[in-house]
């Protein structure tokens, strides 16, 4: 497991985005910071700016000010020099729907590169209980084969540093259960770190190492589930939240 004494992979320092010249501030003075091997959650309300933050940490939406390096590298103008090191996936994954579920990875991996890829692929879709899927087009999938799909796609790179937005969100309890072991056992046996977001807060408690909350484009809260929970005299993360940033402060909602 991560220590203090792991390597920093992710630095960000103050990071601001808005979406329009006078709006609100989606994400509003941002800085946080993860270490090789971590599993770290940042939980909030719909609209919080999770999404936002994540985006701008890809490289994906340039921040208004502030910034963040991934592996020492500034993401505003060296993205290309890492981005083989880095992954994502989120729910609103659009894939090329006529090619069978090999292919798209297949496609994906020549992007990459990567070696050995057929056999890289097939123990892929094993993890990802998709073996059987193989030859079928994605736009035949149901929105949960998708999603792990999507999952084997952010993958296929050996990624050392993995963002996932609302990985669980479409997975049924014994598949959720699946993929966090598969996750689990790539953080302990190649030091991956990742960063993930998710509503299911019995998931997080179980899963994350490390927790930050995140309401209306802040980080209210940071620390160790256990910790967190002796902080705010809670029993729970759920109840924690609502204390915290609660579902009345969402934006969206
Ligand atoms: P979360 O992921 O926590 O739900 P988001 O980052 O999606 O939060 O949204 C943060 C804020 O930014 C919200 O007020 C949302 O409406 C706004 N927002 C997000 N994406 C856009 C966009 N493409 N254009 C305009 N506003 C956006």
């Amino acid at each position: 497991m991560a220590g203090p004494e792991s390597p920093e992979v992710l630095v960000a320092e103050e990071v601001r985005k808005r979406y329009s010249i006078d709006g609100p501030w989606a994400v509003d003075g941002v800085s946080l910071s993860l270490r090789r091997g971590e599993v770290v959650s940042i939980v909030g309300p719909n609209g919080a700016g999770k999404s936002t933050l994540i985006q701008m940490m890809l490289g994906l939406l340039v921040p208004d000010s502030g910034s963040v390096r991934i592996f020492g590298t500034d993401m505003a103008t060296g993205r290309r020099k890492i981005a083989h090191r880095v992954n994502y996936a989120s729910t609103d994954l659009s894939l090329p729907y006529s090619l069978t579920v090999r292919e798209n990875l297949m496609a994906y991996g020549l992007i990459y590169n990567m070696r050995n890829i057929g056999s890289r692929i097939d123990a892929l879709l094993g993890e990802m209980d998709l073996s059987s899927f193989r030859n079928v087009r994605v736009g035949r999938l149901s929105t949960g084969q998708v999603a792990r799909m999507g999952i084997a796609k952010a993958l296929i790179n050996d990624p050392e540093l993995l963002f996932l937005d609302e990985p669980t969100a479409t997975l049924d309890p014994e598949v959720s259960a699946q993929l966090r072991s598969t996750l689990q056992k790539m953080v302990r046996e190649r030091g991956m770190t990742l960063l993930y977001t998710s509503h299911n807060m019995r998931e997080v408690e179980r899963f994350s190492d490390r927790v930050y909350l995140m309401g209306e484009g802040r980080l209210v809260a940071e620390g160790r589930v256990p910790d967190l929970m002796a902080r705010y005299a809670t029993e729970d993360l759920e109840s924690l939240f609502l204390q915290i940033v609660g579902r009345g402060r969402s934006r969206d909602e």
